[in-house]
């Protein structure tokens, strides 16, 4: 729409979609709205479009992700949720176990963490494990432990739904939705938080493309939700030195083409704690919107992904970096 375009305009020209069959997306920036328009070509080719008031021009979006492009939306998206913020310049620093194991435990890590200045707290009661003799999670019990986080610390919660039969009561729950690597291309899992009113967070699929992972994206900005957060946690290489290869270039070439934030998990990319400072660094350098690592008061004892976790002290070593190289990148927590 033309920087002048008044909301009759726009309502007018939804209007006229709507009536012919098609979806409308509005993506409102700081100088013009960008509608949208989802359907069949030849539907969309029927209507008058450049004719309506207040429409500048009408222009194809071509990759096969359209609302997640940066075609629909120039700038970089940024949400806020509960305090914290993401994207656009805002940091998100999300720190916490692998798994919820007992409430001292996430209470102790969660106070920590924000002290040292996180403003997410991570943590699954839901875990996806390779066997099935390993820790499940707590489920409900996990999901309470976590609230209960979130009322002593303020920070909001992001963990993850396994299941659509899961989807409702993880959103009563939680503040983030986290679809992981395992889930990024399980399409009825992503249709389901996209109906719901919660920022969903992305992890890459180990074996995934930049683009498929887009269009996992696109599947839940088409079901209505476009708070969506993208997390590069590493994928399958001939490598054996690290659990996986963190992709640092996904996160330009995913800043490129689309304006969602784009986060890195260091933790689960390289299974190794040692690994953690020069691989978050490198993100940050590489334009990160924000990190998730995994923190347990004792790493040794964890139940899930102790080798990679970080204990207090180097969590804490580690948001001193942090925090010294973010404003030479323009980012602040
Ligand atoms: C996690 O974040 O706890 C997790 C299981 O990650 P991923 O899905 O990336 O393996
Ligand atoms: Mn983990």
């Amino acid at each position: 729409m033309k920087p002048g375009a008044t909301e009759r305009d726009i309502e007018h020209v939804v209007e006229k979609l709507k009536e012919a069959g098609l979806e409308a997306h509005i993506s409102k920036g700081k100088y013009r709205t960008v509608i949208g328009v989802i359907g069949d070509e030849e539907l969309i080719a029927n209507l008058p479009l450049t004719i309506y008031p207040g429409v500048e021009k009408v222009m194809p979006v071509l990759k096969p992700y359209k609302l997640v492009s940066r075609e629909f939306q120039i700038e970089d998206s940024f949400f806020k949720i509960g305090n914290s913020k993401i994207g656009a310049g805002y940091f998100g620093l999300m720190a916490g176990p692998c798994s919820v194991e007992t409430i001292e435990q996430t209470l102790s890590t969660a106070k920590f963490v924000k002290e040292c200045g996180a403003n997410f707290l991570r943590g699954g009661a839901y875990k996806p494990r390779t066997s099935p003799y390993s820790f499940q999670g707590l489920g409900e019990e996990g999901l309470k432990i976590l609230a209960q986080a979130r009322e002593e610390t303020g920070l909001p919660i992001v963990t993850e739904v396994m299941d659509v039969r899961d989807v409702e009561l993880v959103s009563h729950y939680a503040d983030v939705l986290q679809i992981g690597a395992r889930n990024m291309q399980n399409f009825l899992l992503l249709t389901e938080v996209g109906r719901q009113d919660k920022p969903v967070m992305i992890k890459r699929g180990f074996s995934n493309t930049v683009e498929e992972w887009l269009m996992a994206a696109e599947y839940v900005a088409k079901a209505g939700n476009k708070k969506i957060i993208l997390c590069e946690r590493g994928i399958r290489t001939f490598e054996t030195s690290t659990r996986n290869t963190l992709d640092v270039s996904s996160i330009p070439v995913i800043k490129s083409l689309s304006h969602l934030p784009v986060i890195a998990d260091p933790s689960h990319a390289s299974g190794r704690s040692d690994l953690i400072l020069p691989l978050s660094l490198a993100s940050i350098a590489a334009g990160a919107d924000g990190l998730l690592i995994e923190v347990h008061p004792n790493p040794e004892e964890a139940l899930c992904d102790g080798p990679q976790s970080l204990n207090f002290e180097k969590f804490s070593e580690l948001v001193s970096q942090i925090k010294e190289i973010l404003p030479h990148f323009s980012k602040t927590i």
